[in-house]
């Protein structure tokens, strides 16, 4: 194994098919010493979490970090990026239970503003139809993304450019500012690409290879990432994913 964590998977809470204690252990078995539980904010209208379910979410993760002395367990979320204002579907009290804040942006998630937020998600829906459409989406999901990192404490920004088009210059540029990690997703749809990654790097931005896997087996799977991490010139070592100066936003990583 390459990397020592994996930051983003996902259970039953949201859309994945196994519980924490199943990611737990697939993450231990694959000799990983830190794994990220990071299922859908509650403002996606097919599979967010309930709001409700974060304080069990976090009284099972505090359980097991008791149970198994050889895994870090952190509690997040991969938080909406709801509207070109970078609107997310958390809040204090929900940040309250959360060791480590992922944010992407995603079809289906719900809109604040009538009718802005729903020409938001049909231009990235029909960005293929014509050049006026896709620029307009890559306007409005740079913003977005931008706004975001502004006005939350991300720690990652995930799959950038995966559901729509993003100006990754001006987003990795607000990354550093806002010192936000942006994720090389190693699952299917492969963003950052190789090329993003490139023009990324020219700022001083923490990158992060991830499985966002939906099954248990599927963690600790990045090869993929990986790969394009290291064709386009980022060292494995200086992942997020293997450093000791790793984030954990309620401090418990000291007590660990
Ligand atoms: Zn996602
Ligand atoms: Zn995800």
């Amino acid at each position: 194994m390459r990397i020592e964590a994996d930051l983003h998977t996902h259970t039953h809470f949201s859309d994945g098919k196994g519980s924490i204690e199943e990611n737990v252990l697939a993450a231990r078995a694959k000799g990983l010493k830190r794994i990220a539980i990071t299922d859908h904010g509650p403002g996606h209208l097919g599979f967010g979490i309930k709001r409700h379910q974060l304080k069990e979410m976090r009284a099972i993760v505090d359980i097991l970090n008791r149970k198994y002395d050889d895994i870090e367990i952190l509690l997040g979320l991969e938080a909406n990026i709801l509207n070109e204002d970078g609107d997310l579907d958390i809040d204090d009290e929900l940040l309250e239970d959360l060791d480590i804040l992922l944010a992407g942006y995603h079809f289906g998630s719900s809109p604040k503003k009538w009718p802005r937020d729903i020409t938001f998600h049909s231009n990235n829906w029909f960005k293929k139809r014509s050049k006026k459409i896709y620029e307009k989406a890559m306007a409005a999901n740079t913003k977005a993304f931008v706004n975001a990192m502004r006005r939350y404490d991300i720690d990652i920004i995930t799959h950038p450019g995966a559901k729509g088009p993003l100006d990754i210059e001006a987003v990795a540029k607000v990354a550093e500012e806002t010192h936000t990690a942006m994720e090389i997703s190693a699952s299917r749809h492969a963003y950052l690409t190789v090329e993003a990654i490139e023009i990324a790097r020219k700022y001083r931005v923490d990158f992060t290879v991830n499985s966002d896997a939906h099954v248990p087996e599927g963690i600790g799977e990045v090869e993929g990432g990986l790969e394009r991490a290291e064709a386009a010139g980022i060292s494995i070592e200086s992942l997020l994913n293997n450093r000791a100066d790793f984030p954990n936003r309620r401090g418990t990583r000291d007590e660990f």
